[in-house]
């Protein structure tokens, strides 16, 4: 590497020389499409301005230079959860991405939350359904069944839960040091700050009315804050079946647990490359409106190139680096790069792949709002297929069609 630039820049200004030489071919000779493919990093854009923000261009460098296989306009699909505000309280914090943030996020909206150990999310409910996954530390977390029956149990890292629309639960960190976690919500206009808290509700109704409700004397009720108290810190709970038991009362446990061990479920799909674990409606009972693949992508691994026909995808990046091309019909593909904390969308039906451009594993989570998971993998398509009907379309031979995956692979390779 020359002193003084860094890998990225240099590989711009190394694709900047070709794109020049390209340049300069088409300006001696006729253009093949090949130049004019070219065009859009050609000369004037292969000179460096030397004024932009370096951490951005270091971690965007597909959008610095495209591919060359890149062309027209395709909205951002990436909106890094750094750049949300983030609300602080006094027993932890929350960002959101949304619609707002991220315009083509219609189906889904995401939060990141952060909770000191006895730190509680208030009891609160929403219209949206809330899909999450545990990313660190311990939490108990609480609901209700449409029986009232009560559920309570612990979540930890790889953990995660679906409280359906309307149903009413908390979280609340646990030691050491509390937990941080997504949630995701079927509704990209959805809003973190706007859903019915316990004591926001329990303020802005008459004093007199909440004595005859609950049959006790209007002193019993000391002031509530305005607002409500939304995320505040709380006493750290005792050990999880005494909780259970006083939850329950006489009517039993939830019959439906709200929560699932996703980390410990074997891999749904297992390759050299990488694994997924899918799981939806059909394995998680308690999430029949959320549909989710983690996946795991070792360094070089690749997500192949598929789509999805029943939803959105909406992405959460877990760890690691890679990059995502989306191919929006019309000529229009565009790729960008992605890392920890970054939210990625795909429209439904617009076909992408996944490379892992780093020398670590790349985890995300892909999430749809649909029952069940459903994909189209390129490869399994052609491959049963007419023969002669894929030679016509892409000029390839046998040998080469023998040598495609014949089934749905997921990962490659
Ligand atoms: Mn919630
Ligand atoms: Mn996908």
């Amino acid at each position: 590497m020359a002193e003084g630039v860094n890998p990225s820049r240099r590989r711009f200004l190394e694709i900047g020389s070709v794109a020049l030489a390209a340049g300069a071919l088409t300006a001696a000779g006729g253009q093949t499409q090949q130049e004019v493919k070219s065009g859009e990093h050609s000369a004037s854009s292969s000179l460096p301005l030397g004024k932009e923000n370096a951490a951005l261009y270091d971690e965007n460098p597909d959008s610095v230079l495209p591919p060359a296989t890149d062309h027209g306009n395709v909205p951002t699909f990436k909106y890094p959860f750094t750049l949300a505000h983030k609300r602080v309280q006094p027993g932890g914090w929350t960002r959101q991405v949304t619609v707002a943030d991220l315009h083509v996020s219609k189906e889904i909206a995401g939060v990141e939350m952060r909770l000191i150990a006895g730190g509680i999310r208030e009891l609160h409910w929403h219209n949206a359904s809330e899909w999450a996954l545990m990313l660190n530390g311990n939490a108990r977390i609480t609901c209700i069944d449409p029986d009232g029956r009560s559920f309570v149990d612990d979540v930890k890292e790889g953990d995660i839960w679906n409280f359906p629309s309307g149903y009413p639960h908390s979280i609340q960190g646990l030691r050491p040091d509390g937990c941080e976690f997504l949630l995701v919500f079927d509704d990209g206009s959805f809003d973190e700050y706007e859903t019915v808290l316990l004591t926001d509700w329990m303020a802005h109704t008459p004093p007199e009315i909440l004595a005859k409700n609950f049959g006790v004397p209007v002193s019993a009720f000391p002031p509530l804050p305005e607002e409500g108290r939304y995320i505040f810190p709380g006493t750290l709970p005792g050990p999880l079946a005494a909780d259970q038991r006083a939850a329950q009362g006489s009517l039993g446990p939830s019959r439906l647990p709200f929560d699932f061990r996703l980390m410990e479920m074997p891999a749904t799909k297992k390759a050299q490359g990488g694994e997924v674990r899918i799981v939806d409606g059909s394995n998680f009972k308690a999430s029949p409106q959320i549909a989710a693949a983690h996946v795991i992508l070792h360094p070089g691994g690749l997500r192949e190139m598929h789509w999805h026909p029943n939803a959105d995808e909406w992405q959460y990046y877990v760890k690691g680096k890679g990059r995502m091309t989306v191919f929006a019909a019309g000529a229009r593909a565009r790729t960008m790069d992605f890392e920890q904390g970054d939210v990625g969308y795909v429209q439904r039906n617009f076909p992408h792949y996944i490379e892992n451009t780093g020398d670590t594993d790349l985890v995300f989570l892909e999430v749809f709002k649909a029952s069940h998971y459903q994909d189209v993998s390129l490869s399994n398509w052609l491959t049963h297929l007419p023969p002669q009907l894929v030679f016509d379309h892409l000029g390839i031979t046998q040998e080469t069609l023998d040598k495609f995956p014949r089934e749905e692979r997921v990962v490659m390779p």
